[in-house]
């Protein structure tokens, strides 16, 4: 395979940008370059968010019946092309081919539930007071969207924000990530051979700072959505919050993960050392903090601990390889200091902790125990490989701990009481959970965070509504 260099995609053309100027692409397994990408300035944005706003004309007054066929092409297309596009993934974002492909896969997905799901955005009839008075709550597209997105899943960040807003008869300018820019370029595509009209979906890159800044406030878009870290969307919604621009901020998050004496700790461990070394741990989602109930501490560690030793360290493109380089030198560095800052506090380094070898961004499936409650990693969102295992005694210590961050994106329990189960769900503060699996992120289930971790939702029907405003119309009959 080789890699593409890849263009912008601005009102149905792919082009470089006006300047010619570009970005270098790395594959982190090798720290090469292998590509580039188009640097887009503020003339191309210009021609952008005037594609945006045609696109959206038209495409507004397209049946959702009609718009639905059109992505059901884009998601045939998709589930063609998986394994070119998997290749083309795991070379700029280092994860191993199966994730790449199923990423890929389950995007066919998500554009056919948003495909289907925008043929049922009803609005409903509300009884009136008086005969001959109808009062209509109608749904109508939001308008031109701003779509800010991050290199931990090329395809998946990008492909719920774009399916939710063309099923919703809104065009949008996507800013995918500048590191791995060719498999979203990819999604695009799809989207485009499928027949979307001219303007509807539009592609960028560039400065990440200068491309919100000049977006966000131009009177074109109505509608922001960013995926990535807190600090940075803390930022944009404050941004969009000056132009009263509606906002759906999906952020970081510092996962619990509650083990109860009474969980089937063998299968707790199995779930969560998939869970916890997927992608390199650079998910949001990732499980981080494992608080484990004092009978079952030891075993759970042991267990943990060995699944975590299995896992083959290698190049993504190998078919042994079970864990790929993490993104960019910036996670090394992350986990490099976070492990080393938490040893300094006293915990315990039970496997991993070091790169692996001298070139490309490996790093070993780590586990840190007795973490005092001061380490970075413990506060700080590690994105990286590294599971945090503490012990707690009594079900209010373990909601406590859980609670304890500002962060409120995922969280997980195990335990075979339905009892526990119950009151489990109820006290953590968090905008999802999964008790006794690994099971967030299907497209037709809610899919967002609270507190620090952002709101609204990507998946659902509250991910379409999202994309929607709600007009009244009464009408009286003359
Ligand atoms: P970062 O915070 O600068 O970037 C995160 C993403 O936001 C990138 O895609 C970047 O292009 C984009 N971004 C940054 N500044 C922006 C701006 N002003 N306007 C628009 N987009 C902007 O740094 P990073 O090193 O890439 O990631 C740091 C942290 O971000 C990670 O440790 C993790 O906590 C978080 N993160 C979260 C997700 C997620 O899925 N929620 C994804 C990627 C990163």
């Amino acid at each position: 395979m080789t890699y593409p260099n890849v263009l912008l995609y601005i009102d149905g053309k792919w082009r470089p940008a006006g300047s010619g100027r570009t970005i270098p692409v790395l594959n982190p397994a090798t720290e090469e370059t292998i590509g580039t990408v188009a640097h887009a300035d503020p003339a191309d944005l210009d021609e952008a968010l005037a594609a945006a706003e045609k696109g959206f004309r038209a495409w507004r007054l397209v049946s959702p019946y009609e718009r639905s066929k059109v992505m059901r092409k884009a998601a045939e297309l998709m589930r063609e092309r998986a394994d070119k596009i998997a290749t083309i993934m795991t070379t700029e974002q280092g994860k191993v081919l199966a994730e790449a492909r199923l990423e890929t896969m389950a995007a066919a997905d998500v554009i056919e539930w948003f495909a289907e799901e925008g043929r049922r955005s009803y609005g409903r009839l509300i009884p009136a007071r008086a005969p001959g008075v109808y009062q209509m709550a109608i749904k109508e597209p939001v308008g031109p969207v701003a779509a800010f997105t991050p290199w931990n899943f090329p395809i998946n960040q990008v492909v719920r924000k774009l399916s939710a807003a063309v099923a919703a008869g809104c065009s949008i300018i996507v800013k995918a990530p500048e590191e791995t820019p060719a498999s979203p370029a990819e999604l695009i595509r799809a989207f485009a051979d499928a027949g979307v009209p001219a303007g509807v979906v539009n592609l960028v890159y560039g400065v990440p700072s200068e491309i919100s800044e000049y977006l966000i406030p131009h009177p074109t878009i109505r509608k922001i959505s960013f995926t990535g870290s807190t600090k940075v969307g803390k930022e944009l919604a404050a941004m969009a919050g000056q132009h009263m621009k509606r906002v759906t901020m999906e952020l970081g998050g510092h996962a619990p993960v509650i083990v109860f004496d009474d969980a089937d700790v063998e299968q707790a461990a199995k779930i969560m050392v998939a869970a916890k070394y997927r992608n390199a741990g650079q998910v949001c989602i990732s499980p981080t903090r494992f608080l484990v109930q004092d009978g079952v501490y030891d075993k759970f560690v042991n267990e943990f601990v060995d699944g975590a030793r299995s896992i083959k360290v290698g190049n993504g493109l190998d078919a042994d390889s079970r864990m790929g380089a993490l993104a960019n030198h910036r996670r090394v560095t992350a986990i490099e200091e976070m492990v080393q800052d938490a040893v300094g506090k006293g915990a315990k380094v039970a496997t991993g902790g070091n790169r692996v070898g001298n070139k490309g961004y490996f790093f070993e499936p780590t586990v840190v125990t007795d973490v005092p409650k001061s380490a970075r990693a413990m506060n700080e969102e590690p994105f990286a490989p590294l599971a945090l295992i503490s012990s707690f005694a009594k079900f209010d210590d373990a909601a406590e701990e859980a609670n304890r961050l500002p962060f409120g994106l995922a969280s997980y329990a195990f335990t075979k009481s339905a009892k526990t189960a119950t009151a489990i769900g109820a006290v953590v503060e968090a905008g999802m959970m999964s008790i006794n699996s690994f099971a967030l992120a299907l497209p037709e289930v809610p899919f967002g965070g609270i507190k620090d971790s952002g709101y609204g939702s990507e998946g659902g029907t509250e991910a379409l509504e999202a994309y929607l405003n709600t007009k009244f119309i009464t009408q009286t009959g003359v």
